[in-house]
């Protein structure tokens, strides 16, 4: 085993770091040597709850890791927050990034928070934040929380590595469920009502159980699996123990069916044909042959002069001459 690993699979927090920015490095000494890591540590993978968190901006994502995140490591839980941030691939600017979410679960040596990586594309957003739920088994950690935005795409991403995924809603909003898209209420395995306090509280009721009666007439992501509307205040750290719940209920469900091994089977398989399309796109953009006509075809095909499956045909051919 390398040093690295092996300090890594020893919990050091450090070696845990280094190696998700080894992961995160577009260098390709870096990238061989992360592959080699994860491949030397795969063994050591695999024994987290992952947990997928998304809501819109507001809704009270941070407050809610915070409270979860105490009420687990006060239980003897070692966790890992990452983070898939759309944002970030465009801006440089990442959720998590702030230091001043989360404070008091960063403070704890059971906890192990990293933000977003930033910049590229959201596939090697994805792919980087894999890698590093990877590392965080293998260092050890029994619950990796991935958070995401609530806008699309990263949700499916985020839903593609994990095991059971959380929707975060805030009170109110009315019968257009709150102008959540509906795809990401589908993928929804528990949703939270959050900020059930207060002047919120009745309002809580209300989206909860407009939302239970919503859910009925989705399909769910998970056979077997009734989708569970938890209400709760991340504020008050109320209601964290019934979502907390939920979510092991919905994991007992998947492994006694054996759903959970071939979801996450499934998983693996759909990662390695991401890889392996997006490396045939990388070599696709950097051929030679190709490049010469790229620039051509492409104004051809905005002019109007060639179809764009023609176009098409043209490219694959030079490609794979
Ligand atoms: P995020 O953008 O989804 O990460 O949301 P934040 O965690 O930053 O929270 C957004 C705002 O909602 C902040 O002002 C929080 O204090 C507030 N908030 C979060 N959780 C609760 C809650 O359970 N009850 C109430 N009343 N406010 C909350």
């Amino acid at each position: 085993m390398s040093e690295l690993g092996d300090a890594l699979r020893r919990g050091d927090r450090r070696s845990l770091a280094r190696a998700i920015t080894l992961a995160e490095s577009t260098r390709i000494d870096h990238r061989e040597e992360a592959v080699a890591l994860l491949d030397e540590l795969l063994p050591a993978t695999g024994g987290a709850v992952r947990v997928g968190i998304s809501g819109a901006p507001g809704a009270g994502k941070s407050t809610f890791i915070e409270a979860l995140g105490l009420y687990l490591v006060d239980r003897g839980h070692r966790l890992a927050v990452l983070a898939v941030d759309p944002s970030s691939t465009r801006s440089g600017g990442s959720i998590l990034g702030d230091k001043t979410r989360m404070e008091e679960l960063s403070r704890r040596p059971e906890a192990f928070i990293r933000p977003s990586p930033s910049g590229g594309t959201l596939g090697g957003v994805a792919r980087r934040t894999r890698e590093a739920l990877l590392l965080c088994e293998a260092a050890g950690h029994d619950v990796v929380l991935v958070e995401t935005v609530g806008v699309g795409q990263s949700e499916v991403a985020v839903a593609g590595m994990v095991d059971v995924f959380v929707l975060l809603l805030a009170p109110g909003g009315g019968d257009d469920l709150q102008g959540v898209k509906r795809g990401i209420v589908e993928l929804a395995d528990v949703v939270v009502v959050n900020k059930a306090d207060g002047d919120l509280a009745a309002a809580a009721a209300r989206t909860a159980a407009d939302y239970a009666n919503a859910i009925h007439f989705l399909r769910p992501r998970t056979e077997g699996w009734e989708v569970r509307v938890e209400r709760a205040s991340a504020l008050l750290g109320e209601g964290i123990d019934r979502v907390w719940a939920a979510i092991e209920a919905h994991r007992a469900a998947l492994s006694k069916s054996g759903l959970l091994e071939e979801r996450r089977a499934d998983q693996a398989r759909e990662w390695m044909w991401s890889e392996v399309n997006d490396g045939l796109v990388d070599a696709l953009a950097g051929d030679p042959a190709v490049a010469g006509e790229l620039r051509e075809l492409e104004a051809d095909v905005r002019a109007g002069t060639i179809s764009p499956t023609a176009a098409a045909q043209r490219i694959l051919r030079l490609f794979l001459r």
